[in-house]
């Protein structure tokens, strides 16, 4: 399966054809899919993954399959790193990367507000397999330095992290990282590859969503996570395949189509959230809005710095509390629904008090009172859409009347 790797400058060519070739067989300009779980293979083939390689011929779609490595070079070719492995949804990826670098004995610093399934797994489960867990804010890099101990073997961050859009300084974490000696992940959902790129600032692994912004359009599941070349082959072998979340080849033909359009989306997205934010934010019943790209973000030097694009996502804290129910309900084009980084908006209510019940746990009154700098009794979070802006703000002002 000899072809040729082209660079490409841009982003969106990038995009558009990073890892895409038109099919040998019948020349098909659009990529094929190919839904079979096992190829026919020699005889001599043999039947452990630990002999396989990157030029390994096919065997088993769980080992590895056609569209599914075309997404994965595609997705390498936008974060410009080394190599990337796909899976059926994020936390897929989380679980292999979490298996892969922890062992009992193991100490891990993680972010003490990242997606619940992440901060619930790592308050029990991780734990109870005698892995050590520190939450921590992981915007005070000196929190991260204090979390440090001699058995440390990674820091995990998510920036903006899901829901309260706190960011952390991934270059400076990157350099608390390398000087412990522990691997940093940082899970890049919010920010896509458009507006930040991990490795460039020191970070050894990145993990995204791909159900969210980079497939765009709401109707797949996966996940991925990048990073060296070395690391991730063996990652390959010794978790991802073995575990067996694997994406499937047609949610990966899905999310390759959505990517060839992410520079563009993540244009509109912004332009949309920014829009949104500035209505928002001069709003008579709104107390607070937190939105990457305003200047009143607590953070924004940091962001003006780290994000090349702000991104669709905008929270926002209603001066009365009784109002939520009836905005949710009142809304007529953007979707009460989770999820984010979809072409049609949605909207979330998020409260405090279920959330710090729930899925995060803190221990130092600091944490809390981060908390409530950002997110207060409860945020609404907005996913700002690629319909028209004054058709949002037309749905908002109506449903906040
Ligand atoms: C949604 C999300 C995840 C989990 O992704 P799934 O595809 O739902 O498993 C992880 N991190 C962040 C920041 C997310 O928003």
């Amino acid at each position: 399966m000899e072809r040729k790797k082209i660079q490409y400058a841009g982003e969106q060519t990038k995009a558009i054809h990073a890892g895409e070739f038109p099919d040998p067989a019948t020349k098909a300009s659009a990529p094929n899919i190919v839904m079979s779980t096992t190829f026919v293979v020699d005889a001599d083939t043999g039947f452990s993954v630990e002999e396989m390689d990157e030029d390994s011929t096919w065997v088993y779609t769980r080992w590895g399959n056609p569209t599914v490595r075309q997404l994965e070079e595609k997705l390498a070719a936008i974060e410009e790193a080394e190599s990337a492995i796909a899976f059926a949804s994020g936390m897929g990826a989380v679980t292999a990367l979490l298996f892969h670098l922890l062992k009992a004995g193991d100490h891990a610093v993680i972010s003490d507000v990242a997606y619940a399934a992440l901060s619930e797994i790592t308050n029990e489960l991780i734990p109870a397999l005698g892995i050590e867990i520190t939450k921590v804010n992981t915007s005070d890099t000196g929190a991260v330095s204090a979390a440090i101990r001699s058995n440390t073997k990674l820091i995990y961050v998510e920036t903006p992290c899901n829901p309260i859009l706190r960011i952390t300084d991934i270059a400076a974490v990157a350099a608390i990282a390398r000087k412990a000696g522990a691997k940093l992940a940082v899970d890049s959902t919010f920010a896509t590859p458009i507006a930040t790129k991990p490795l460039q600032l020191g970070a050894d692994f990145v993990i995204h969503s791909l159900t969210k912004y980079l497939c765009g359009h709401g109707d797949a599941l996966g996940g991925v996570l990048l990073g060296g070349k070395n690391d991730l082959a063996l990652l390959r072998r010794k978790t991802s395949i073995r575990l067996g979340g694997t994406i499937s080849p047609f949610n990966a033909w899905l999310i390759i189509r959505g990517l060839a359009t992410l520079p563009l989306r993540m244009r509109v997205h912004q332009e949309n959230a920014m829009q949104i934010a500035s209505y928002l934010e001069q709003h008579h019943e709104i107390k607070r809005v937190i939105y990457p790209g305003l200047p009143s973000h607590p953070q924004y030097e940091l962001i003006k710095r780290q994000m090349k694009n702000f991104s669709g996502i905008v929270t926002f804290q209603v001066k009365d509390k009784r109002n939520i129910k009836k905005i949710a309900e009142k809304l007529q084009i953007i979707h009460y629904a989770v999820s984010l980084g979809h072409h049609r908006s949605l909207i979330f209510y998020l409260d405090s008090g279920d959330l710090l019940q729930t899925s995060f746990k803190f221990d130092d009154p600091e944490q809390y009172d981060s908390w409530n700098d950002f997110a207060g009794e409860g945020i609404f979070r907005l996913s700002a859409g690629l319909e028209n802006a004054e058709d949002l703000i037309a749905d908002l002002e109506q449903a906040l009347d």
